[in-house]
């Protein structure tokens, strides 16, 4: 599945955040073992650059606006993916956390019910 010819399609997906979690990572672990994928990248950015001519309609995050104003496309890819790596990180953590929550909750739930039994019936 990790197919250089898949990965590449998602480009699009990725800049737009419609990539699920799982999809992201896959994607940003493979573009940073990748330099042909790395390479497309850098070039749908150049493209996607050049083609928007509308300064004012453009909707880039202010943290990568120095990679373009520098025309530092090689950047930009790297800024991206570091970010998206880390994104992926913290929401798997996170939900990780949650779950231990949630079964913390339960158990906790569990057994006070159980001593609700308890004291009620011996
Ligand atoms: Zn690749």
């Amino acid at each position: 599945m990790d197919n250089c010819k898949e990965i590449q399609s998602r480009i699009e997906c990725f800049e737009q955040g419609k990539l699920s979690l799982k999809n992201e990572e896959a994607f940003t672990n493979h573009i940073l073992g990748c330099s042909d994928c790395r390479e497309e990248m850098e070039i749908y950015y150049i493209i996607s650059y050049g083609l928007d001519d509308d300064e004012e309609n453009r909707t880039i995050d202010s943290h990568y606006i120095s990679f373009l104003d520098s025309l530092d496309f090689t950047g930009l890819v790297e800024q991206k993916l570091k970010d998206s790596k880390q994104k992926c990180e913290f929401i798997s953590q996170w939900s990780r956390f949650n779950r231990l929550r949630y079964f913390f909750v339960s158990g906790v739930m569990a057994l006070t019910t159980l001593l609700l039994i308890i004291i009620r019936f011996f």
